[in-house]
């Protein structure tokens, strides 16, 4: 006899949360397992210190799909900020505006860099790489070798830690962001082409929840739980075993004092990554799937959010004013910083009449556990951003250094190296053949390089076909890469085209 649907959701980030609502909305008793003791929405949290708020990354709200976007509404109406978009780019000490102005890049670049950028593009154009197996192959046959090195190499190996000939080429082509760098830069140097690779408008403004992205995920669980749902904090799941007579799935995990739980479930929505499910499955996984889900890698994350006294006289002049500086410069380790004042003035505590003004700069590092930098002591990565926003002159007076925390983030990006399209295809024909009822949702649920919006496409979609009984939506076919998203044309929605299978 079928038993009544019920479902167990591992994670309280923005895939779990979305599939939760989703079916609180249809009445479907749900219960969210998350691992964090404090904070809901995953990557997508806000930590707070004392009064100031960081957001892991900054969290832009902005869909191509008017459903996610009607959902976001939904939850946090008038607390969504509308933001401009702006961001610059650190090069060899100096600025360049993004979306790249002419003029600028040929002026700070220098005529002569900008001469040889153009011989070396115009030989890529008639004596490409062929074939372009790899992420530097294809951006050199676009762009030439000298750009590639000034505007690409440094930052993309700074993400991804591997070197830029060891990543491979169909990953460069779904990088629509150093697609469009390219052409703006392009356009720029060589105002005479006339081509159909002219940058389309990037998004110029984006949605915000005032008090960071996590104050979206908070209210979104409370208008889970008024619905009935619940949501477990502090309970990492473990072990997912499936009783075939019985139709029924039993998640166990222990609880922050250690304690063992113990939840039934007709489906699971499994938003933890891959690497970690597979091994926790009961029935266990075959050899193969096992070999697959280790073989997948990631790459982790450590923002150092720093409070420094804006400008000696608290004007405000010495700091940046945009979203986000990313740092190309190869001298220094850091990758991107933030100035989450400019996302939103709730993040930093208003300032005290006759103090000096404070901002809050996020100083993100991207890094692999067991490189040292991951095992660093929060003393030592303090000290390292506090060197490096000297050493790239944003901060000019080190004793406006106020105080900064650490943010470790791991497993915040998936790997897409050569091997994980075929481990990732192992694991889930294994999931859809041996064990009904459990769905794989969200980024590295996934192991998809998403943003909230595809992370919560996957969640919704799941809850669809959780409450239809039956895979009315391939959750697989909802667009993999969402961060530049707004650059291309002709994409709808994000999942294209709608499917039934
Ligand atoms: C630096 C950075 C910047 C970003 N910028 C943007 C942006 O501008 N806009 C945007 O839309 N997106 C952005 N993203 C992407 C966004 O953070 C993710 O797409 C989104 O958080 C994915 O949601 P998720 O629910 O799939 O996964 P997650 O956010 O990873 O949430 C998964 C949850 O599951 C929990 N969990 C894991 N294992 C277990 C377990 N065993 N048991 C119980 N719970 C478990 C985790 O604690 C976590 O809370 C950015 C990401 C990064 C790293």
């Amino acid at each position: 006899m079928k038993q009544k649907t019920s479902v167990v959701i591992i994670g309280g980030g923005p895939a779990g949360l979305s599939a939760a609502l989703t079916l609180s909305d249809e009445k479907i008793p749900a219960t969210v397992f998350e691992a964090d003791p404090i904070y809901l929405g995953g990557i997508s949290r806000t930590v707070r210190h004392g009064d100031y708020l960081t957001d892991i990354g900054g969290h832009r709200f902005f869909s191509k799909s008017p459903e996610i976007e009607g959902f976001w509404s939904r939850i946090l109406g008038d607390d969504l900020l509308q933001r401009p978009r702006s961001s610059r780019i650190l090069y060899r000490g100096k600025l360049f505006s993004y979306p790249l102005k002419a003029l600028e890049v040929l002026k700070k670049i220098g005529y002569g860099e900008s001469i040889l950028c153009t011989i070396s593009y115009m030989k890529s154009h008639f004596i490409p790489i062929k074939p372009a197996r790899t992420f530097e192959d294809w951006v050199v046959n676009r762009f030439g070798k000298r750009l590639f090195q000034i505007f690409f190499k440094t930052y993309t190996e700074k993400v991804w830690g591997i070197p830029c000939d060891q990543i491979s080429a169909d990953w460069a082509a779904q990088r629509i962001n150093s697609l469009s760098l390219g052409v703006a830069i392009l356009n720029a140097l060589t105002p005479w082409r006339n081509n159909s690779r002219k940058v389309k408008t990037l998004v110029e403004s984006f949605r915000y929840p005032r008090k960071g992205p996590g104050m979206m995920w908070e209210v979104c669980a409370k208008k889970f739980i008024s619905a009935g749902g619940m949501v477990v904090m502090g309970s990492p799941v473990d072990r997912l075993s499936w009783d075939k007579s019985a139709s029924q799935w039993t998640v166990e995990g222990s609880n922050a004092n250690g304690l063992r739980f113990k939840h039934q479930a007709t489906d699971v929505v499994s938003t933890m990554p891959l690497r970690d499910l597979i091994p926790a499955l009961d029935p266990p996984a075959s050899a193969a799937a096992l070999q697959a889900a280790n073989g997948l890698r990631y790459r982790d994350f450590i923002t150092i959010s720093v409070v420094v006294e804006e400008g000696k006289n608290g004007n405000g002049d010495d700091i940046f004013q945009e979203n986000w500086l990313y740092i190309h410069d190869p001298s220094v380790r850091v990758g991107r910083i933030q100035n989450y004042k400019s996302w939103s003035p709730e993040l930093v505590p208003a300032p005290i009449p006759g103090q000096p003004s404070r901002t809050f700069l996020g100083v993100e590092y991207f890094c692999f556990k067991g490189d040292g930098l991951w095992e660093s002591t929060d003393h030592e990565l303090i000290a390292l951003a506090k060197k490096e926003l000297l050493a790239t002159g944003i901060l000019k007076n080190p004793e406006h250094f106020i105080e900064a925390f650490v943010n470790r983030q791991e497993k915040a990006y998936p790997v897409y190296d050569d091997t994980y399209q075929d481990h990732v295809a192992t694991i889930r024909d294994e999931i859809a053949i041996h064990y009904p009822g459990l769905h794989v949702s969200g980024r590295n649920g996934m192991h998809k390089y998403n943003n909230q919006d595809h992370a919560m496409m996957t969640g919704i979609l799941t809850a669809r076909n959780i409450i239809a009984g039956e895979n009315l939506w391939d959750v697989w076919r909802v667009n993999q890469d969402a961060e530049y998203l707004e650059t291309r044309s002709g994409l709808g929605g994000l999942i294209d085209p709608p499917v039934k299978t």
